[in-house]
């Protein structure tokens, strides 16, 4: 009995793309998406980070992930919390709509999945177009500023209460002020490093949120951003607007682990969507365009993820 609902749970987690998958790691029991608006890799490297840092020392990591080709905030976040790319989820705008023709994507976000199988779920955002992703119903804790930006401190304290109060199974947590500093003085400028700095001690506030719920055992917390940029703009196949750094850590996540010792494997930002679904044996309801990043887990390790023999010079 127990062998048949393994397979079928197997089953499960194999519908919504090709290919078997290993089981998620069995601890996990909460799954964290943190998004840094506008973090370019370089810049998260140059900047004071070492909440970020950490994440990287306990987990696995990319700072060569991609985003959506229009690499702006609304439509790549879709991308991340749905696992299709945006000809499929059709959020194409950037901008807040006026309520009565408020928009929604054309598939489920991952959220709207985990919140139908019965878990508690929280969409903490910096920008009130993320309302976008916060179908009425689909979201069990939704905060969002009502109109334009709020700032990372207030998306850290909401995100903390969320917590505290919820302990959700699965979050995202959307962080603005680097983008907003990019836009005013330049991504890689003195004040955006600084900025991310001070992204980082609020990231940190929160994954301390999470260890004194008692959760940080059971959580995967992945790390990633929506886009990053150039001057003082960003969209487009720009590869500095296209590459975003993707940290994933937590149980069962291989330690220190870079993802790039898989030649072979790379990861997009639909990946995010389908890597949350896996974990939290979710089945999407749609065939995705992002896969389950097992390579960072224990669990994962396949003969393709060994290091490619050096045979071309
Ligand atoms: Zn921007």
């Amino acid at each position: 009995m127990r062998r048949c609902l393994l397979l079928l749970l197997c089953l499960g987690w194999t519908a919504g793309w090709a290919g078997e998958l290993p089981p998620p790691p069995p601890q996990v029991e909460h799954v964290v998406i943190f998004i840094i608006d506008g973090l370019r890799p370089d810049v998260a490297l140059r900047a004071d980070m070492p909440g970020l840092r950490s994440l990287m020392r306990e987990g696995a990591f990319t700072f060569w992930a991609r985003t959506t080709s229009v690499a702006i905030t609304l439509p790549s976040c879709t991308s991340a919390l749905t696992g299709v790319t945006p000809a499929r989820h059709q959020v194409s705008w950037n901008r807040d709509q006026p309520a009565a023709q408020q928009g929604y994507p054309a598939v489920p976000t991952v959220l709207e999945l985990a919140t139908k199988a019965g878990r508690v779920t929280a969409l903490v955002a910096g920008k009130s177009k993320f309302v976008a992703l916060a179908r009425p119903g689909t979201v069990t804790h939704v905060s969002i500023p009502k109109t334009t930006k709020c700032t990372d401190a207030e998306v850290a304290i909401e995100a903390e209460r969320v917590i505290r109060e919820a302990r959700p199974a699965l979050m995202c947590v959307h962080f603005p002020d680097g983008d907003a500093v990019g836009h005013a003085k330049g991504w890689g400028s003195p004040e955006q490093l600084a900025q991310y700095a001070g992204t980082d001690h609020e990231l940190r506030r929160v994954l301390a949120a999470l260890d004194h719920a008692g959760i940080r055992s059971s959580t995967v917390v992945l790390v990633t951003a929506d886009h990053g940029g150039a001057g003082r703009t960003h969209g487009g196949e720009d590869p500095r607007s296209r590459s975003i750094p993707w940290i994933i850590a937590g149980p069962g996540v291989r330690p220190g682990y870079d993802l790039n010792l898989d030649a072979k494997l790379s990861v997009n930002t639909e990946d995010t969507a389908a890597t949350a679904c896996w974990l939290l044996g979710l089945k999407p309801t749609v065939e995705l365009d992002g896969r389950p990043v097992t390579a960072a887990f224990a669990s994962g390790v396949t003969s393709s993820a060994a290091p490619d023999p050096a045979t071309v010079h």
